[in-house]
């Protein structure tokens, strides 16, 4: 028995005696089964042929796979008021990165964006003692290895601590969530979006789509609710999903423009009223 991890999403699934037919995350629209079929792989092959990097990224600890693999995302080592919290997760798990960690002062909870980067989240909190996972709620159905470590949560804000917060975004997926630290790394505070919003190529604006790798733009109604959901939170830096996929400084007006940008492309009247007027009618 073992936990397959589907090579193209880095999912890990349930024990199993033998890989299983299908991945449902890359089966769904938002995703994609990989060009040469659906293909497993293991945890001892990726400790084979991957190391996990940990590196500063922009004043963040990050942590992810090098040569990279799947999405290639990297998790956060987020030392907050909460706790220290590991954003996001990554398929591998070593015993060097889980001591390194711990020579930091260890991780007290895993918080995750949205299934695309579950990962080993099951694995991960084993190796850091048994943490809790938060988890949205309205993102259940995706959970392909189920543990009683995991705690959903529900509505648009979960509160932390006094400085953090896990927002509700919805619109990539219903529970896609970011996390929102209000001082830290730096006082000015950031937002950590996996890619609820998308920190895009400049590095200056963020975008918002159903499917990133099929190209699906997301609904104005859902973006609209977003803006809502960010309305009155104050961050200088956004962290994207990945390594320098960051905005550095002014990132409250970059993601509020990038929201202006975003309606008036698709075609949204772009003043706060009109937009309030279109939320209502668009239902
Ligand atoms: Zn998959
Ligand atoms: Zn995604």
């Amino acid at each position: 028995m073992y936990h397959p991890i589907c090579a193209t999403c880095g999912t890990q699934f349930a024990e199993a005696a033998a890989d299983p037919a299908h991945c449902p995350i890359c089966e769904d629209d938002r995703q994609y089964v990989g060009w040469q079929g659906q293909r497993w792989t293991t945890m001892a092959e990726l400790a084979a042929r991957h190391t996990l990097r940990l590196e500063d990224d922009g004043g963040v600890l990050g942590i992810g796979l090098a040569p990279g693999f799947a999405i290639d995302q990297r998790a956060m080592w987020l030392p907050t008021d909460a706790g220290n919290i590991l954003w996001e997760c990554v398929s591998l798990v070593t015993d060097d990165a889980v001591a390194a960690l711990k020579a930091r002062g260890g991780v007290d909870l895993i918080a995750i964006s949205h299934p695309h980067f579950y990962a080993s989240m099951v694995d991960w909190s084993d190796a850091l003692g048994g943490v809790p996972i938060l988890l949205h709620e309205a993102d259940r159905e995706w959970v392909m290895r189920p543990s009683s470590r995991i705690r959903f949560w529900q509505g648009d804000e979960l509160r932390l601590s006094e400085g953090v917060a896990l927002l509700r975004c919805g619109g990539h997926f219903a529970g896609s969530t970011a996390l929102h630290w209000q001082h830290g790394p730096r006082p000015g505070g950031a937002l950590f979006p996996g890619d609820a919003l998308q920190v895009v190529a400049d590095r200056r604006h963020v975008s918002f789509m159903y499917s990133y790798p099929n190209l699906v733009p997301m609904k104005p109604a859902d973006v609209l609710r977003m803006r809502q959901v960010m309305e009155g939170r104050s961050f200088d830096d956004v962290f994207g999903y990945t390594w320098g996929r960051n905005i550095r400084g002014e990132g409250r007006s970059a993601v509020d423009e990038s929201f202006e940008r975003y309606l008036r492309a698709v075609g949204v009247e772009t003043d706060e009223v009109s937009s309030r007027k279109k939320l209502l009618t668009m239902k």
